[in-house]
């Protein structure tokens, strides 16, 4: 069997046209335009890239995009300040303060910060608790967009055995309650699962969010599952020249896909959904903030 790749480029491509095309109508009908600040700290070089990303597809869509960068030695006093101004700003709808903060800053003060209606990736505790108990709330952004490829790949996810490798706040354990939501017979595995490759030998689907370049052997997949890695892992590629690397998912895709049906690749796969499911729920976080339906093919 060679897998169907599942083209997460193209449908977070897909995704953008829709939310720019929302945006636009907002923009008509109600006079509103959908705000999202990012905040930064710091001057790591891969946030300070994903920032510049969000931004410049903020903008490409329409939409207002506010952008903090403050400088490494900020407090946390003057960190919870802005997000206070950003939490009373009406042109601010999704606030995103860029992780890892640094070391004199508390991540969770930070977190507890954000208003709950502008918490546009799901990390305050009130909505990781609506998230549990089926409420509505935003979604963090890379479970919902492994979700969007999920269904679009296989339609009703009902009754399906997924295996999440991983248990991050951030992607394994939001990821578990959404397939939840979908009927599916959910496992966590973790770094103390016993017998992981006989576990995901189980799964009819496996989402990877690990953070170990190719982990995921082929001959852990089972004939005909569907295969979502989340990893992003970067590996020295000698065969492209000196010094050269390359990115890596934590699946081994090559064998994978002489076993899987359908398997994301690494880079083009998850990772351009995230952003999209970013913007998505910014737009929805607008509407909700201004008593307008949002709309319903922004989500899954
Ligand atoms: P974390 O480091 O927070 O979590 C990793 C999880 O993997 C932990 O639960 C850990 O288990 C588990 N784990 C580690 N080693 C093993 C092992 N040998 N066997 C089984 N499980 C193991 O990572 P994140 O969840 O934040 O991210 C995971 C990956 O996804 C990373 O590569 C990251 O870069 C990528 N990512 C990609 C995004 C995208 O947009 N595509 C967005 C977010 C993340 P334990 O809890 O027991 O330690």
């Amino acid at each position: 069997m060679t897998a169907t790749r599942i083209d997460g480029k193209s449908f977070a491509a897909g995704l953008r046209e829709r939310i720019a095309s929302h945006v636009a109508s907002l923009k008509a009908d109600h006079g509103l335009v959908p705000g999202l600040a990012v905040v930064i700290v710091g001057e790591d070089p891969a946030s300070q890239v994903y920032v510049r990303n969000k931004a410049k597809q903020t903008e490409e869509v329409g939409m207002a995009s506010f952008k903090h960068e403050l400088p490494a030695d900020t407090s946390e006093a003057d960190l919870l300040a802005l997000i206070d101004k950003l939490n009373n700003d009406p042109a601010v709808h999704g606030i995103l303060v860029q992780m890892p903060v640094p070391d004199q800053i508390n991540p969770k003060a930070v977190i507890n910060a954000i208003e709950p209606a502008k918490d546009v990736d799901c990390f305050t505790p009130v909505n990781v608790g609506k998230l549990t108990i089926g409420d509505p709330a935003p979604v963090s952004c890379t479970p919902l967009g492994c979700l969007m490829l999920l269904r679009d790949s296989l339609g009703d996810l009902t009754g399906k055995h997924a295996v999440i490798i991983g248990r991050s706040n951030l992607v394994g354990k939001p990821m578990a309650q959404l397939l939840l939501r979908d009927n599916c017979t959910v496992t966590i595995a973790h770094s103390r699962t016993a017998d992981l490759p006989g576990v995901c030998r189980q799964a009819d689907i496996v989402v990877a969010a690990v953070g170990r370049a190719e982990m995921v052997k082929g001959d852990w997949i089972k004939p005909g599952a569907t295969v979502i890695d989340v990893g992003i892992n970067r590996i020295d590629a000698p065969e492209r020249g000196e010094g050269k690397t390359r990115l890596v998912g934590d699946v081994a895709f090559e064998e994978a896909s002489e076993k899987a049906a359908a398997i994301t690749p690494v880079p083009g796969g998850v990772g351009p959904m995230t952003i999209a499911c970013l913007l998505a729920n910014t737009v929805t976080a607008m509407c909700l903030a201004n008593g307008i339906e949002p709309p319903r093919d922004l989500t899954a």
